[in-house]
């Protein structure tokens, strides 16, 4: 990068007679490398080539003159003592390569790195210094080493409360500011509200968690408008600085913003404040513009996830309540049906064929229809029961599970003459009377939807995948069409009249309903007249404490 005059003028070698060869001089001046020689004993500079006088902005004789405090930044390690540690150091190793702060004629400061050589020239013991401008690279490190200290702290945080004050913290201790914060639009009121701060304890910060900035006011609302970093080198003398009086009661001079950018638009800015005036950093201003973005991502990738998590929590206790809501109804309903189907029964029992015809249907419709309540409602008990008791887990032997199902279903598979195989089952980790349930239900339905024409045959299967296993309750009944894979596990969903096949269509969700408090899947694969297949996998099982 050239700084400044050059001063090319081709004057004679100053202090010695090294190069005095025009060949050798033309090779030392077209170098890509700045390069100088120094003196090994006193560090003072015996040559110093064109790009040398080109980086450090004067001219050659300049140059050759200089010391090396005068092209350093000033202070230690960067000034004349720090150089003359390396040069006693490269006298010993030889060589030292290091990057150093220096600054040009015009006092601006810049990276470079320094590549230190021992060497003999004519006789003389001295370093040559080989030195290369690094500010793009510099740069270019100062900006990652930032957003890995934005990005750390995001990652870090829990919440985006926790997020603030972190990011704002390592912004701070990243470019040596005192305090930051947070500013985020209020989309309802159009105006940006405070919403968090880092090492803020003076009355400055006081006022301004109340304050609110329209678009266009005060630092915060211009960055908002104008949608771009600002920094004002000193508050005092900023006419639009509107907390002018707190800023110079707490001793705040410069201030630099930014926008916090999400999906093209402003949804907030940060601000930082620094005891001293500062003189802008262009660099600084366009490294936050991209930070912004990142800052502004983040903050909407967690708001949704916050969403998300309360719409879990509230989808969850909702849910429970509903459960707690069908426990207690189809509980208290019982005890009023009773009574009803009691009554009816009764009614039934003693008046049949003693009032009209009429009256004899109506008394049977009633009986039916309390009949039929009932099972509905011991069947929604059972629903509900499956999620509100508290779930018993532990080593469950699968063969004495079907073996259980098959005698709670004694009388049914006997009527149905059902022929029922099984492969030797795992022992899985559950709880044993939720899968009775569910195999009493899975069987129970292969019995009911089966063929009136063909032998019905029952096979239950195991198989072990990756991490689970999977069980299988093949049957050859009736079948179903695969539009109706899914429908049928939603409670009271029946793809049959009554009349055609009895049922409440309750069984299927609670095998779902089962399966999923045992962290596994169920579906069917099935053909209409061909049969169907009712799958349902179970993790291996774990320790007892963990499932
Ligand atoms: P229900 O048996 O009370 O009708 P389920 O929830 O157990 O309720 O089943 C829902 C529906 O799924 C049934 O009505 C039936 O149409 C279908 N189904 C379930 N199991 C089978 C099966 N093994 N073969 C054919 N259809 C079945």
């Amino acid at each position: 990068m050239p700084r400044g005059a050059t001063g090319n003028t081709r004057a004679a070698p100053i202090g010695s007679e090294m190069l005095t060869s025009e060949k050798y001089r033309s090779i030392f001046d077209y170098a890509c490398d700045a390069i100088l020689i120094y003196d090994m004993n006193t560090g003072a500079i015996l040559d110093a080539n064109d790009k040398a006088s080109k980086l450090y902005g004067y001219t050659l004789s300049e140059t050759r003159t200089a010391d090396f405090g005068k092209l350093s930044a000033g202070w230690y390690p960067y000034n004349s003592e720090g150089a003359m540690e390396r040069i006693r150091q490269a006298r010993n190793d030889g060589q030292q390569l290091f990057e150093w702060l220096a600054r040009d004629s015009f006092g601006r400061l810049f990276w470079i790195e320094v590549n230190f050589n021992r060497a003999e020239i004519d006789g003389k013991d001295v370093i040559l210094a080989f030195v290369r401008d690094i500010a793009e690279r510099k740069k270019t490190e100062q900006r990652l080493a930032l957003q890995y200290t934005v990005t750390r702290a995001l990652s870090e945080a829990a919440s985006l409360t926790e997020a603030t004050p972190l990011v704002l913290q390592s912004i701070c201790e990243h470019v040596g500011w005192d305090h930051g914060e947070v500013w985020f639009v209020d989309t309802e009121k159009s105006v940006l509200r405070r919403s968090g701060e880092w090492n803020c304890s003076s009355e400055f910060c006081t006022i301004s968690r109340n304050m609110t900035f329209a678009r266009g006011v005060g630092l915060p609302g211009r960055i908002w408008a104008e949608e771009r970093p600002i920094w004002i080198t000193d508050v005092a003398n900023e006419p639009d600085f509107i907390r002018i009086t707190a800023a110079s009661e707490a001793g705040i001079h410069a201030a630099f913003g930014f926008p916090i950018r999400s999906e093209g638009s402003i949804i907030g800015c940060m601000i930082f404040f620094s005891r001293t005036v500062q003189a802008p950093k262009h660099d600084l201003l366009d490294m936050f513009q991209s930070i912004g973005s990142q800052i502004g991502d983040f903050i909407k990738r967690k708001q949704a996830e916050e969403e998300l998590r309360n719409y879990a929590a509230e989808l969850e206790r909702s849910n429970k309540e509903l459960q707690q809501f069908a426990y207690i109804a189809s509980h208290d309903l019982q005890e009023p049906l009773r009574t009803v189907s009691g009554f009816v029964e009764l009614l039934r029992k003693k008046y049949q064929g003693q009032l009209d015809e009429k009256a004899d249907k109506y008394i049977s419709f009633a009986v039916e229809g309390a009949h039929r309540m009932s099972t509905l409602i011991s069947d929604l008990l059972a629903y509900s029961r499956v999620g509100t008791q508290a779930v018993g887990f532990g080593p469950v032997d699968m063969n004495a599970v079907i073996k259980q199902a098959i005698d709670n279903l004694k009388v049914a598979i006997q009527e149905s003459q059902a022929v029922i195989t099984s492969d030797d089952l795992p022992e899985v980790t559950g709880d044993r009377t939720r899968l009775v349930q569910l195999l009493q239900n899975l069987i129970g339905n292969a019995v009911k939807f089966r063929k009136t024409d063909a032998q019905l045959q029952i096979r239950i299967s195991a198989g072990a995948a990756e991490n689970e296993w999977t069980f299988g309750i093949h049957d050859n009944g009736i079948g179903i069409k695969a539009e109706y894979f899914d429908r049928i596990f939603v409670i009271f969903q029946r793809l049959h009249p009554r009349e055609a096949y009895a049922g409440t269509g309750v069984g299927l969700a609670i095998c779902k309903k089962v399966i999923e408090l045992h962290k596994g899947r169920i579906w069917v694969e099935s053909k209409p007249g061909e049969g169907s297949s009712f799958y349902f996998s179970l993790p291996f099982p774990r320790p007892i404490a963990e499932a």
